[in-house]
């Protein structure tokens, strides 16, 4: 019978014997800084995750394993952004040491794997009392909308360009973004610098955050 876990990352604590409790522990520590961890986001986190997987690997098969190797070697195979011959080089080196390389990285979580098992999983949170602690949980929270977007519509797209249905795929990156836009005027600005910045529209926000550029706003429509 097959066990049913909570969600992928349940899953790989069970088949690669990481004790459960201690595992989650220290996600949500590492996540909050806390017991002497350093504070990593969700991102860090993810790798840090795969980085045991690797590591488990390279003991069981006798491959040296030390910390700026697993952090070089990790990078190759999970950066999208190395170059095929490096990756390919690697690989060939670690399947001559025995591992299955794509059984391997097939059990690498991801980033939006490691959010839901905390958010829908363990109920863990954040929680900290300090303002700049819970945007960051917002922020992330909208990185991982954005990041289960991108993965849905990466998946339907390969599906099709599969089925020879959309010619030029494999040619071609993802390219999306969240943007607000004003009800009153023309402003449309990235998610990201809304929040970085606190408003929406310099003109049209009624707690008067950004006056300057508001007036500056008004005298060039003036002018105009
Ligand atoms: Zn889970
Ligand atoms: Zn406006």
């Amino acid at each position: 019978m097959r066990q049913r876990f909570c969600c992928k990352t349940g899953e790989m604590i069970n088949k690669y014997e990481f004790d459960k409790e201690e595992m989650d522990n220290t996600l949500v520590a590492k996540w909050r800084g806390e017991n002497g961890h350093d504070e990593l986001s969700i991102n860090d986190l993810e790798h840090w995750f795969n980085k045991q997987i690797l590591t488990l690997y390279y003991q069981r098969n006798g491959r040296p394993d030390p910390e700026y190797k697993i952090d070089a070697e990790y990078e190759v195979l999970a950066d999208d952004d190395v170059p095929d011959h490096k990756r390919a080089e690697l690989v060939s080196e670690l399947e001559a040491d025995g591992i299955n390389v794509e059984a391997m990285t097939d059990d690498f979580v991801s980033y939006s794997t490691i959010y839901r098992h905390f958010s829908e999983c363990i109920d863990a949170e954040k929680g900290s009392d300090e303002d700049d602690t819970e945007s960051d949980w917002e922020r992330e929270g909208i990185d991982y909308a954005k990041e289960t977007f991108r993965e849905r519509v990466t998946k339907s797209l390969r599906v099709l360009s599969n089925k020879d249905r959309l010619a030029g795929y494999e040619n071609s990156e993802l390219e999306f973004s969240a943007s607000l836009r004003c009800d009153h005027c023309p402003t449309s600005v990235p998610v990201e610098t809304a929040i970085e910045r606190g408003f929406v529209c310099a003109t049209h926000n009624d707690l008067d955050i950004a006056p300057d550029a508001s007036s500056v706003e008004v005298v060039s429509s003036f002018l105009a």
